[in-house]
């Protein structure tokens, strides 16, 4: 009858239509050898780094950060910590007890305007002292003379601790003339042009090593630090014979592998879709930051945001029609992404979530947006924990052990808010480096107390020295 071959068209649309998602899906699904491959190459990049000869062509460029031990339990004092690069700016307070390895901390929340982000060098950097000096009069601190540990969450090269030319922006960054300067002169020239304090500023740090520095503090085995937030790196404990960048064979160096930059030479490709590239066109730096443009909480969202456009188009959602809220960028953030895909979400809610961010769906289209939020984040945690699979997996090798237990110390939002993203990072990194028995660590506030921590060990070196 009429009906009936109605009813077997439309059925046979839906599944047409099924298939045509799931096409899109898979793309986003990585094999087993593929995720192998990954961490192969990832070992590879770490070698070049690290030699003098390939560093210079080096995309993961391991950069040797001069934090050479951990905290002994002995730091004291009050310290003042910046926080720049993450989901917020902060100020910080931190006291430090000895014996007792406690730590009381007070900071404050700045915003940075866009324009300053994206302003002149002086003028961020101005803004910064602005955002110290309204925090010390909050603090009742006014005059107050407190040695500072700087968290700039971007690659520095640094000659010493106290030192770190940027080589380049990443994430919502892009202030003019700081790429090749010293950030440590770019604050203390800043604070001299305001001319109403001083400070000593005794470490600049990356947040992985802040993070890594913070769980160390209470677990000696932690010697990997890890970010997934906004931007994606990691940094660990490297034997000093093996860092041909820096003299001396002794002992061992935190470096800062800013693995973000994982695939900038193309050996990625064969993984990347074509969302993927999308999202790096759009970007501030394209062609820059690959494997962070993969798995990273700033980036994710987008390239949900390009595969939707994509299936709008197609006519698989939203009834074919492409709002402009659907083109606006920046719509999805790791937040909305972690409430998506939370199991405890009945689909009527996640719908409410599309309609709040001006996305008319209906109930197909939410169960649709759930699928594609599943595939992307799912990829990014594999990817995650197929480069941290490397690291331990060198850290093995390189000690000559059958097995190991090192502890990662962890911070950032992605890891922190998302409800599968650090299960599945685990369950990949147990997978890929079977002989590695690795614990995660929550980082109680890595870049705040951490750049403390590391401020307070150089400052006990710097006055060991000059005695
Ligand atoms: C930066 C790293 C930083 C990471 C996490 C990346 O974009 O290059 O230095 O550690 O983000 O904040
Ligand atoms: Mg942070």
């Amino acid at each position: 009858t009429k009906g009936a071959a109605m009813v077997t068209a439309v059925a046979s649309r839906v599944q047409a239509q099924r298939k045509q998602i799931d096409k899109v899906l898979a793309l986003f699904r990585l094999t087993q050898e593929q995720l192998v491959g990954v961490r192969n190459k990832m070992r590879v990049e770490f070698e070049y780094g690290l030699k003098k000869d390939t560093h210079p062509r080096a995309t993961v460029k391991m950069l040797p950060t001069y934090v050479c031990g951990m905290p002994d339990g002995t730091e004291k004092g009050k310290f003042l910590a910046l926080d720049l690069g993450g989901t917020n700016f902060r100020v910080l307070l931190v006291k430090i007890r000895s014996g007792r390895r406690s730590v009381r901390m007070y900071n404050k929340i700045f915003a940075i305007p866009l324009e300053i982000m994206q302003g002149t060098g002086e003028e961020l950097f101005d803004h910064i002292v602005q955002c110290i000096a309204d925090f010390l009069d909050y603090m009742g601190l006014k005059g107050a003379q407190l040695p500072l540990g700087f968290t700039f969450s971007f690659p520095c090269r640094q000659a010493s601790i106290d030192k770190g030319t940027l080589i380049e922006w990443t994430k919502g960054f892009k202030a003019t003339d700081c790429e090749g300067e010293d950030v440590v002169d770019m604050l203390r020239e800043a604070i001299k042009r305001r001319n109403e304090f001083d400070l000593d500023i005794v470490a600049v740090v990356n947040d992985t090593v802040g993070t890594m520095m913070t769980c160390g503090y209470e677990d000696s085995n932690c010697e990997v630090g890890l970010i997934a937030g906004t931007g994606s790196n990691m940094c660990y404990m490297e034997e000093m014979r093996n860092i041909e960048l820096v003299e001396g064979d002794e002992g061992k160096m935190c470096i800062n592998t800013e693995w973000g930059g994982f695939g900038d030479n193309g050996c990625l490709d064969d993984i990347q879709t074509q969302y993927d590239k999308e999202v790096d066109e759009g970007s501030l730096n394209p062609g820059k930051q690959r494997y962070e443009k993969m798995t990273s909480g700033m980036y994710l969202g987008e390239i949900v945001r390009q595969i939707l456009i994509d299936l709008t188009k197609q006519g698989l959602l939203f009834r074919g029609h492409i709002s402009e809220r659907l083109q606006t960028r920046g719509i999805f953030e790791t937040k909305f992404l972690s409430q998506i895909e939370s199991d405890r979400l009945a689909l009527l809610q996640v719908r409410r979530i599309l309609q709040q961010l001006g996305l008319d769906s209906t109930c197909e289209d939410s169960i649709v947006v759930k699928e594609v939020c599943g595939a992307v984040s799912r990829r990014a945690a594999q990817l995650y924990g197929a480069g941290l699979a490397a690291i331990v997996e060198k850290r093995r090798e390189d000690q000559g052990l059958e097995h190991v237990r090192i502890t990662v110390g962890v911070d950032g939002t992605l890891y922190k808010l998302h409800p599968h993203f650090s299960r599945i990072l685990r369950e990949t990194v147990k997978e890929l480096a079977p002989q590695c028995d690795v614990m995660f660590m929550l980082s109680e506030d890595g870049s705040g107390k951490g750049a403390a921590l590391i401020t307070a060990v150089a400052k006990r070196l710097q006055q060991a020295q000059r005695e």
